[in-house]
């Protein structure tokens, strides 16, 4: 490798390397901040997937408190809450007989120990509707898991003795304290032994009422209630068992000062076990079981699915999450599009999912432009590399070019003074016949034109080079130029074994601005390349033809010899150029005499250019332009 090149190498790799490292540096980094940014964003996600995750959980256990907290008898249709009595009113309800105040309950329901089903709902003539659909739904075939819950024995043969008592019992002392407060003297009395039974509430796990529902004979439905208390048990809904909760539910009521005249009397001890939720089908409901002496009534609410799944939840989003983290409610199948995906509730909401869609785009085409500046930065590189390696090549090529040049010039200034020595040597000495001696005058003059040739395209090519030479142009006839040198090159032609110059001139005299000097220069030159490369065909001998085209004078060196190669007419012009051909191989040359001819014809404001000759042969052209013609006096 030459030292331009691994100059050009290093010099490169130098600018490259720091460059690319630096670049790709910063590549790299804004990769990891996207990275990032999107751990981020996933961080985010997943939080605020536990945060709605958490909150759905938290409303659906406080709806199931809420119920949870209801006493037994609110379940009784004919229950008579506290404010309707104040109120004075023959009849009194359920609080549960109307539209359920919360909108995620579609109706509340009550299963008696013999498997009846019962409704807080008012009786109408006809029956109450919402009374009529409960009841349908209760009884159709998926709710069977949890009317087998319930349980009893013959003590409570109309099924809901429990439940009928306490209303009866409740009923009267109600309408006899409204009665006498009309002044209806009987009530009056009966309003003055009338008791309020109390209820108590005594907590009981799961587990306790299943050994409830076990013991109790006759056992009813037991064996298909069993997974549905494995399932309600996972709910992991327990109260510390025993624990009593006596006249919490009542107490409510009972601290209306309308009441507080009623009397209360210790009524029967309950079993609660803690309200939970139970899938039935496509259903889902609240529900539990509240026993006493051996029978177990199921209470509970059906939910409104339309409404936990609609209304509810997008409630529930729209309250917790930020605009930037916001989900939609998919099926859990369908959460293919979405950036993260969370089950909304396993047990009450299964099948549909939290689907966060995908965050917004990376911060604005940071990436794309520091990729462009990369690239960029890379094209700049690449290009300055590729000008150092060309400015190398180009160096490497004219240091090449100066040493052959060097020893091209060496061998041809040897060659004419060794023979010139050689020859005054022996004319010194004698050994020349006086036969040999025109030969030896001719050759000595032959050597010595060579060299003062050689010497003399040097000086003007070093000249030129300078700017130290400057063209004296004066108008002249080119034409008897051109003859007068093809004259004086005659012996020259002769003495190569060449036949005499063809010369082709126009009539007229071809006036053109130039310097005789270097017109003979210019064809001189070509001439000597004539007859140094047409040596095989010099029985063809030269033409040499001025003609007037346009307004040029176009010169004309003709041979025979090989012609110039295509690929190389325009570089024989170059300076130490010579085309590498194994026939010119031993040709003496330097490389300057082309380079010297196009320099010349330039100064004139023509042009050299090289052709090939029709019918074999090279064809070297000079194109001087025309001299103004002189105004004519008038
Ligand atoms: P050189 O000293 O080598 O003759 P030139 O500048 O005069 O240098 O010519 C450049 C090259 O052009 C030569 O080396 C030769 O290969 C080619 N050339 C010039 N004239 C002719 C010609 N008449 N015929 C064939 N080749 C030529």
């Amino acid at each position: 490798m030459s030292p331009a090149r691994r100059r050009t190498l290093a010099l490169g790799l130098g600018v490259a390397a720091p460059t690319l490292a630096l670049a790709l540096g910063w590549l790299l980094s804004g990769l990891r901040e996207r990275d990032m940014l999107a751990e981020q964003r996933q961080g985010e996600l997943v939080q605020a997937a536990e945060l709605l995750r958490a909150a759905v959980r938290e409303g659906l256990e406080e709806l199931r408190r809420r119920e949870d907290a209801r006493p037994f008898e609110h379940y009784g249709r004919f229950y008579r809450p506290p404010e309707v009595l104040a109120l004075g009113e023959a009849v009194a309800l359920s609080p549960l007989a109307g539209e359920p105040d919360d909108p995620r309950i579609s109706a509340y329901f009550q299963i008696d120990p013999d498997g009846r089903v019962r409704t807080p709902y008012a009786l109408e003539p006809g029956g109450s509707p919402r009374a009529v659909a409960v009841e349908a739904l209760v009884a159709a075939a998926e709710f069977a898991p949890l009317r087998a819950l319930s349980f009893g024995d013959g003590r409570a043969s109309d099924g809901h003795a429990l439940t009928a008592t306490l209303n009866q019992l409740g009923n009267a002392a109600y309408l006899d304290i409204a009665e006498a407060r009309r002044g209806d003297a009987g009530a009056a009395e009966r309003a003055q032994t009338a008791r309020l039974p109390q209820t108590s509430r005594n907590v009981v796990s799961w587990d306790a009422i299943q050994s409830q529902q076990a013991q109790s004979a006759p056992p009813r439905q037991q064996a298909s209630a069993g997974p549905v208390f494995d399932a309600i048990q996972q709910q992991k809904v327990t109260y510390p068992e025993g624990q009593a909760q006596s006249g919490i539910a009542q107490g409510t009521y009972l601290s209306k000062p309308a009441l507080s005249d009623i009397p209360q009397e210790a009524g029967p001890s309950l079993d609660y076990s803690p309200m939970a939720y139970l899938r039935l089908g496509d259903a889902v409901v609240l529900q539990r079981v509240v026993s006493h002496a051996g029978a177990g009534s199921v209470q509970g609410a059906v939910l409104d699915r339309g409404q936990l799944e609609g209304a509810w939840l997008a409630a529930l989003v729209a309250r917790h999450a930020l605009p930037e983290t916001t989900p939609t409610i998919a099926p859990a199948s369908d959460v293919a599009g979405c950036a993260l995906a969370r089950p909304v509730h396993d047990e009450v909401l299964p099948g549909l999912a939290f689907c966060f869609p995908a965050g917004p785009p990376a911060p604005a085409g940071s990436l794309a432009l520091q990729l462009g500046v990369l690239l960029g930065l890379g094209g700049v590189v690449a290009a300055a590399i590729a000008a150092i390696a060309r400015a190398a090549r180009r160096a490497d090529e004219l240091s090449a070019q100066k040493t052959a040049f060097v020893s091209a010039v060496s061998h041809e200034l040897r060659t004419p003074l060794t023979t010139l020595r050689m020859h005054a040597e022996m004319l010194q000495e004698g050994l020349v016949t006086p036969e040999r001696l025109p030969v030896f005058y001719d050759d000595l003059a032959h050597e010595s034109v060579r060299l003062s040739r050689l010497v003399e395209n040097v000086l003007a090519v070093a000249q030129l080079e300078e700017g130290r030479r400057v063209l004296q142009l004066r108008p002249g006839d080119l034409a008897a130029q051109i003859r007068d040198i093809v004259d004086e090159q005659a012996r020259h032609v002769e003495r190569r074994g060449f036949p005499p110059v063809e010369l082709v001139l126009p009539d007229e005299p071809v006036v053109v601005r130039s310097d005789p000097q270097a017109v003979e220069q210019i064809l001189v030159n070509l001439l000597d390349n004539a007859l140094k490369y047409a040596a095989d065909a010099r029985a063809a001998g030269l033409r040499v033809a001025l003609a007037v085209e346009g307004a040029e004078a176009v010169l004309r060196v003709q041979d025979r010899g090989p012609g110039i190669p295509e690929a190389d007419r325009d570089r024989v012009f170059d300076r130490f150029y010579r085309v590498a051909r194994e026939r010119d191989a031993h040709t003496p040359g330097t490389g300057l005499g082309l380079a010297l001819v196009r320099e010349l014809a330039r100064g004139h404001g023509g042009e050299a250019t090289a052709h090939a000759r029709a019918g074999g042969g090279a064809e070297l052209q000079v194109r001087l332009p025309l001299a103004p013609a002189p105004a004519r006096p008038t």
